[in-house]
């Protein structure tokens, strides 16, 4: 290809005779043509990414998984009841002849928000402030089995493999790499952020879907399961606020559908969506040694 080039001291309105296309609209067209590139390769970095965490072995995973936890700022509940009670939950909702791919472990955070979340090494982080507002056990299940569907199907390391992408290309452009922390500290802290929070629309519906049948499984119907979903007019009456729980909406697709869907996927099953609600512990919402405080607040 040769590039005609004009004088400069040429005025501008002699060019339009001599160049057959403007040299503004060349450098457009160059510069379109980069970024079309770029994007392509970035893209297929990301799949290839995915594609390769989700082969670094069982070993790499759980060390991986140490070192994202270990980015976790907030307070780590330990010894308490509620987290064997979680744990024994998150094993129930395991099928029969299913066994996790990693051995798990709960993790309670003391922070008001509410979340939930599954890491790379079987790390699945509780916030007390999820056990606030969860008014069953049903809903407790379905959010914990959500989340171990993530985890069978490699979500958490197919996510980190992305993000690693693309948090080392917004470094190689000179953005998130702060002068005051270490560049890979950076990285690390950046993708583990990231990793809570990117999963495709697919993958959330394969969760789902996962989620809903373990609950099937385990109490013979999916009644209440889904309440915690369940509109956004609930949460707007005071007894859940939309701002405390935007959180965990913010990264799952929009509840409506969602429901809508798993209703209608029960349909086609043939599961049972009515049936009786399992009763939190009275203590679910208190930590061990606020127990008298706390049944005299409840
Ligand atoms: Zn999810």
């Amino acid at each position: 290809m040769s590039i005609k080039y004009v004088p400069k001291e040429l005025p501008i309105d002699d060019n339009v005779n001599v160049t057959r296309r403007h040299p503004l609209k060349n450098f457009i067209y160059l510069l379109g043509t980069v970024v079309i590139i770029s994007i392509i390769i970035f893209v297929l970095l990301g799949y290839t990414a995915s594609w390769l965490a989700t082969r670094i072995g069982a070993d790499n995973e759980i060390r991986v998984g140490k070192l994202l936890y270990n980015t976790i700022s907030e307070t780590e509940v330990i010894d308490d009841r509620r987290i064997y009670y979680l744990d024994e939950l998150l094993h129930d909702m395991l099928d029969v002849d299913e066994i996790a791919r990693l051995p798990l472990t709960i993790h309670l955070l003391d922070t008001e928000i509410v979340n939930a979340a599954i890491m790379p090494g079987g790390h699945v982080l509780i916030n007390t402030g999820l056990l606030q507002k969860v008014k069953s056990e049903n809903e407790l299940a379905f959010i914990l089995s959500h989340e171990l569907g993530h985890f069978q199907h490699q979500d958490p390391l197919k996510s980190l493999g992305r993000s690693l992408v693309v948090v080392s290309a917004l470094a190689a452009v000179g953005i998130g790499t702060s002068s005051s922390s270490g560049g890979l500290s950076d990285i690390v802290s950046w993708t583990g952020e990231l990793t809570i929070l990117h999963y495709s629309r697919n993958q959330e519906t394969k969760a789902d879907e996962y989620g809903l049948a373990r609950v099937i499984n385990h109490y013979g119907h999916g009644g209440h399961s889904l309440d915690f979903f369940n509109g956004f007019q609930k949460f707007e009456d005071g007894e859940r606020q939309l701002s405390q729980v935007s959180q965990y909406f913010a990264s799952h697709p929009e509840n409506q559908e969602r429901i809508d869907y798993l209703n209608t996927l029960a349909v086609q099953k043939g599961w049972n969506m009515e049936g009786e609600l399992t009763s939190l512990p009275d203590w679910i919402h208190c930590p061990d040694m606020d127990e008298e405080q706390c049944e005299a607040e409840n």
